[in-house]
């Protein structure tokens, strides 16, 4: 039985001031391919490279060195080349005529570790993190393809590819459908149809631990990433005074190794996350909303937004990778309310880690409570199916009655007590016990 494979040709909603990063993206993409295109054509003097894995062990480290893309594009950059290439060694083998592959159209291929496939938009990833982009769908989509495939739980989505079309300016998503065998079960439909949604979310910030997540973890070490760029910027401060050629390199070698000691540390605190979501088994992991950071947090400085949205990042495409989504919520109370009984007021946060609630006593560290409220936010989202395809899946929230001076007496009750917004009590979880 073959595959039943439809394109759909979708315009998309891109914002005006992220349409540079797919651009980038593009010649970034087309930048891979095409040195890999150079470095696997060998003919008239030698054998074509028509292996991906030979040509991946050859290039892959390079091109991430030389792009700012993530890995999948990476990946996907050479395997494209390498298949032009074989096709072009099979027209030899005919004895036509042809010659190195060259790339030059607007055309990235994504699949879905690199975007986000919904039935009314895509998250993208780009070389500046992701952008999501809304579908341009027309009010009457019956009978064409977006209706028929698009708009059908029985297709699901393959690798695709973002084009441009430069007359009018406007961005496409080529989106592959398959028709999927076991149509009544849904398995392998939209993402967020998943059978249970289970919600870790995480908390960040510029002191004390940069993550904490609603699982009770506290990971990484904001005060020390503090400490470090404080006597860094003191340094360089110094060094910069002197203003020799000498002091110019010796400034440019220590701030490529504080950045590669920052991204190694983000790296590790997104491993944790992920590690903390699967041993939860959670489909989706929630982070607040990072736009106006700077202005929200006092303390925030501008390499603290920076960290984060590598963070999230980092957390978005390795979750990718093991099924799990990534979402954003809106930062508004999450710091004021009480995660035990939903009062919200900003007398509740005593100090900067503590959180008292004025309301019922309930006292925890201030970031855990922050990082179940942020969970919440997420659930209440899935949901309510303010997401792509909502649906009365059970949701919980992932709790543990965690570290420090937390006891069993929170456990799970956190997230059917205070909601009230369900009939469908959502099914509770200690995970961790
Ligand atoms: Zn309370």
């Amino acid at each position: 039985m073959g595959d039943v494979i439809r394109t759909v040709k979708i315009k998309l909603d891109v914002p005006d001031e992220r349409c540079d990063d797919l651009h980038q993206t593009k010649d970034q993409f087309l930048h891979c391919a095409n040195t890999t295109a150079e470095w696997a054509w060998r003919h008239p003097n030698d054998y074509c490279i028509t292996s991906k894995q030979t040509a991946e062990n050859a290039l892959y480290e390079r091109l991430r060195d030389e792009t700012a893309l993530t890995a999948n594009l990476v990946q996907k950059g050479i395997r494209r080349a390498i298949e032009a290439t074989k096709s072009g060694v099979a027209r030899l083998k005919n004895g036509d005529n042809t010659s190195q592959p060259h790339f030059d159209a607007w055309s990235v291929v994504y699949d879905k570790r690199a975007a986000t496939f919904h039935r009314d938009h895509v998250s993208l990833s780009t070389i500046n993190g992701r952008v999501e982009c809304d579908y341009v769908i027309p009010d009457d989509a019956e009978g064409t393809p977006i209706g028929e495939y698009l708009l059908n739980k029985n297709y699901e989505f393959r690798t695709s590819t973002l084009q441009y079309d430069r007359p009018t300016e406007s961005f496409y998503l080529h989106a592959r459908m398959r028709q999927t065998e076991d149509t009544d079960q849904g398995h392998s439909t939209a993402f967020f149809d998943s059978e249970h949604r289970t919600v870790l979310g995480v908390d960040l910030n510029v002191d004390g631990s940069l993550a904490v997540t609603s699982t009770g973890a506290f990971i990484g070490n904001a005060d020390e990433m503090n400490h470090r760029r404080r006597e860094f910027e003191k340094t360089r401060g110094s060094m910069q005074q002197t203003g020799t050629r000498s002091a110019h390199l010796s400034i440019q070698s220590m701030e490529d190794r504080e950045h590669r000691w920052m991204q190694d540390e983000l790296h590790r605190a997104s491993n944790r996350i992920i590690e903390e979501a699967r041993d939860h088994d959670c489909t989706h992991i929630s982070f607040e909303n990072l736009t106006d950071i700077r202005e929200r947090m006092a303390d925030a400085k501008r390499f603290h937004a920076w960290a984060f949205r590598r963070l999230v990042e980092y957390v978005e495409y390795k979750a990718e990778m093991v099924g799990i989504a990534v979402a954003q919520v809106s930062p508004a109370y999450t710091s004021q309310r009480c995660s035990k009984c939903g009062f919200t007021h900003e007398t509740n946060r005593r100090s900067k880690h503590q959180f008292v609630c004025q309301k019922c006593g309930y006292e925890l560290n201030a970031d855990y409570n922050a990082s179940k409220n942020i969970a919440r936010k997420l659930l209440k989202k899935l949901h309510s199916g303010q997401t792509s395809s909502g649906g009365g899946a059970p949701c919980q929230c992932a709790l543990t009655s965690g570290t420090l001076n937390l006891n069993g007496e929170y456990t799970a009750s956190v997230d059917s007590t205070a909601e009230g917004e369900s009939t469908d009590k959502p099914k509770t979880s200690v995970a961790g016990h």
